[in-house]
């Protein structure tokens, strides 16, 4: 019998042991051990699915790995140490040297630099697609062409990009469809239902949801995933049982919490874009943001993200960020508390001018994600720290 998303996100779990846990038990363990050499031969030989190394698996890892797998509707996942592992690891795992990637412009910071800095190390190169207009994607491609890549709302500009057209695009063309579904979490929107071979998230954001621990995880196809196993088992990108015991344990709140920050954020979106001082706002489920149709197509809420410019460009921005007292200035999102970033200064200063302009981050715009607290205990902060610029 299928089950809801919240009930997902609780009850798929790993077997119990003898002492029949009700919640999650922690296996900290780096090994596990045998009952006599032909147990052990098997399961190095694969006959036999069980635990050997933490390396490999863990139970930890694979619950943590089910959960999401079952709510994107995949066939199965790898988990990893950090997001960008899991980003690294799924190119690393799928392309051969020569091998091109079609990306959407505007993505994750150390996703870009993978891109410009270190993919070219091995002579795999990537063209970008304005995500305004994913049907320049198609003129992208070449016979070498293996991935098309995108996130989706992008960081830090919250646009959408059409999953169904890509994931039709790909299937055209006969490419593999990776989706970054971090800011949307496998609660709000399921890439693969609209043509997504595989899926990845950075666990340290809203998974985690209160900023204590990294990891990251591809679900997708099994033949796929097949490569990204054997690429993480051998190279030894794993992910902590503890970690993924954290991890897998915020699982079961996380339709709860997303569902506030979900509340919290149009509260506070609509309210900024009332605000004599700001330029413009843009959060995927206000009817000003321009693709506003399309994200109603593709997620069930607008996302815990806000994009924002004040008006008075790089010295009110500081200004805006020295008057805040109650809410964090910091580089995550997706916590509990509420966090004030500067995307041009931190997340994405590796970035050249060019590039920034090229995917709207300007000076003075700000990212808000929006966590727990009372929305008015936010909004209030906000407008006061807007009455001084
Ligand atoms: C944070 C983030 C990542 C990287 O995740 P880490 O866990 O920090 O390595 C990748 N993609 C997006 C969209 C992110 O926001």
């Amino acid at each position: 019998m299928s089950h809801k998303l919240e009930t997902k996100a609780i009850r798929t779990q790993m077997e119990r042991s003898q002492f029949s846990e009700h919640s999650t038990p922690m296996h900290l363990t780096s090994s596990f051990v045998f009952e006599d050499a032909e147990e052990m031969r098997a399961a190095f030989a694969e006959e036999k699915q069980r635990n050997i190394y933490s390396r490999f698996t863990n139970p930890n890892t694979s619950e943590l790995v089910a959960k999401v797998a079952d709510m994107e509707g995949a066939e199965d996942g790898v988990s990893y140490a950090t997001g960008m592992g899991a980003v690294f690891g799924t190119f690393a795992a799928l392309l051969d040297s020569g091998d091109h990637i079609v990306s959407a412009r505007s993505v994750f910071g150390s996703t870009h630099s993978t891109f410009t800095k270190f993919l070219p190390k091995w002579n795999i190169k990537t063209s970008y697609f304005d995500i305004a207009k994913p049907e320049q994607a198609e003129a992208l491609i070449q016979p070498n062409t293996k991935i098309i890549y995108a996130e989706t709302p992008t960081n830090p500009g919250v646009d959408i990009i059409d999953l169904a057209f890509l994931g039709e695009l790909a299937k055209k063309h006969n490419l593999i469809l990776v989706i970054d579904n971090c800011f949307a979490t496998p609660y709000l929107q399921q890439p693969i239902k609209f043509g997504a071979d595989l899926v990845i998230h950075s666990a340290t954001k809203l998974i985690d949801g209160q900023g204590r621990v990294l990891g990251g995880v591809t679900v997708g196809r099994k033949d796929l995933i097949r490569e990204l196993y054997l690429f993480a088992r051998n190279t030894g990108s794993a992910l902590s049982p503890f970690n993924a015991w954290v991890l897998s344990k915020s699982m079961e709140t996380l339709p709860v919490r997303v569902d506030r920050h979900c509340q919290s954020a149009i509260t506070v979106a609509e309210f900024l874009e009332s605000h004599p001082k700001i330029n413009w706002v843009k959060y995927p489920f206000l009817k000003s943001h321009p693709q506003y149709e399309l994200a109603k197509k593709q997620m069930s809420q607008g996302g815990s993200i806000i994009a924002f410019e004040v008006k008075g460009g790089l010295s009110a921005g500081r200004n805006f960020f020295d008057n805040i007292k109650l809410l964090s200035l910091s580089s995550n999102l997706g916590d509990s508390r509420t966090i004030v970033t500067h995307p041009a200064s931190t997340t994405h200063s590796k970035l050249t001018l060019q590039d920034r302009e090229a995917v709207g981050i300007t000076d003075g715009m700000v990212r808000l994600s929006i966590g727990l607290e009372h929305p008015e205990d936010i909004q209030n902060d906000l407008a006061q720290a807007l009455e001084k610029i």
